[in-house]
């Protein structure tokens, strides 16, 4: 099976560029609002760093949906795209001062933080500015996502959160600060997560440290359990929309919020990643020693996961439904990575074939450069093109 494309539409456009279903992005959004609105309290954020075209950011602001951001960029992005700075949450591992500036001034919902050193900061620039900031803590809950080590980030050995040890202490010092207010506890896994025992494993380490802080009389106002759901890579067409259900459902059964106490998540790949494709043509088709090579016009420079995560596109020629043929799917940048798929299994290729590769609404667009001087590929909707 493969994913109905506007052909006819494409044929003017200059490739490579990303195309956004937004039917499938509206519908996502929909059972996201359906799944969540089911438990009380439960209020999720878009993380932007996953796609922040402006379309599609106004298609999920009008969603109702709070901005999860970790750059003073993404604030930037989200304010113009009229998310309000009270559904705004600011993450990052390395504030500086300019973008604690900048959420100060916007009067944001809530700074992450992720150091006793960063808070120290925090309240510090509020001071000056006259300000209180709300922040919660970043616990680093060392549990491993069963997912790729580059993606993984709550582990011991990673560069994110305070450590469970010094939770207390962080919130006790935050007490002593006049500019700043503890709000609540974050966290954040890793990404591409399929496996909804590692979530149940996080609602776990989470309900020990509440008892903890709970003997200490420490009172948390909102839990932020972070994002991390994964897509269906492999059946696009199959499975467009993640299994929401059984995501809320997990840390509602699993997760002991205390009376009045809100959850917070963050989404990004899961929000976006199925409504988007990378759409490239075939420019030559080469016959190598051992195999046959398609050369398209887009490359590691427009989508980036297969050279830095080995991530899996399906792949489909969109141009010709003939036999099917094996290609090794290749880019034209001078890199040996720049490969997008190998022995990939696809109808027959022939030069000026469109070419879909699947699944890249998340990390696609975002993470393109000018690497050789490239132009950055552009993003239309599957709404402009009617
Ligand atoms: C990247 C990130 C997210 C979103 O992760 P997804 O896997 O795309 O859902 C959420 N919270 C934080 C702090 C992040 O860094």
């Amino acid at each position: 099976m493969k994913g109905h494309f506007p052909t006819d539409k494409f044929s003017t456009l200059a490739t490579p560029f990303y195309y956004y279903d937004t039917d499938l992005l509206r519908r996502t959004l929909a059972e996201i609002n359906a799944e969540a609105g089911k438990y009380n309290g439960f209020t999720v954020h878009y993380a932007i760093k996953a796609n922040a075209n402006p379309k599609i950011l106004n298609i999920i602001r009008e969603s109702g949906m709070g901005a999860d951001c970790v750059s003073g960029g993404e604030i930037e992005a989200s304010i113009k795209a009229g998310f309000s700075p009270e559904k705004i949450v600011f993450a990052g591992v390395g504030k500086s001062d300019w973008e604690i500036n900048l959420g100060l001034e916007k009067d944001i919902f809530c700074f992450n933080v992720e150091s006793i050193a960063e808070l120290d900061v925090i309240n510090e620039l509020a001071q000056k500015a006259g300000k209180t900031a709300m922040v919660a803590f970043r616990i680093n809950p060392d549990i491993g996502a069963h997912t790729h080590a580059n993606i993984t980030t709550g582990l011991a050995e990673n560069k994110f959160g305070i450590a469970m040890a010094d939770m207390e202490t962080a919130i006790r010092h935050s007490e002593q600060l006049n500019n700043v207010q503890f709000k609540g506890l974050h966290f954040h896994i890793g990404s591409q997560i399929m496996d909804m025992n590692d979530f149940m494993a996080l609602c776990n380490r989470i309900n020990e440290l509440q008892d903890r802080l709970e003997k200490s009389h420490i009172w948390v106002e909102h839990i932020n359990v972070g994002g991390g759901l994964g897509i269906d890579y492999q059946h696009p067409n199959r499975v467009p929309i993640p299994d929401f259900k059984g995501y809320f459902a997990t840390y509602a059964k699993h997760l002991k919020l205390r009376d009045g106490q809100k959850l917070h998540f963050e989404l990004g790949r899961s929000v976006v990643g199925q409504c988007g494709s990378l759409i490239t043509k075939v420019l030559y088709v080469k016959q190598g020693t051992a195999k046959q090579f398609a050369i398209v016009d887009a490359g590691m420079t427009d989508l980036i996961r297969p050279a830095l995560y080995h991530a899996f596109h399906k792949i489909e020629n969109i141009s010709n439904d003939g036999p099917v043929g094996t290609y090794d799917v290749v880019g034209p940048i001078c890199e040996s990575s720049d490969v997008f798929a190998k022995q990939a299994e696809i109808n027959r290729c022939q030069r000026g074939d469109l070419i879909a590769i699947r699944s890249a609404g998340a990390y696609g667009e975002i993470m393109a450069s000018q690497y050789n001087c490239r132009r950055l590929p552009a993003g239309y909707t599957s709404e402009e093109l009617i």
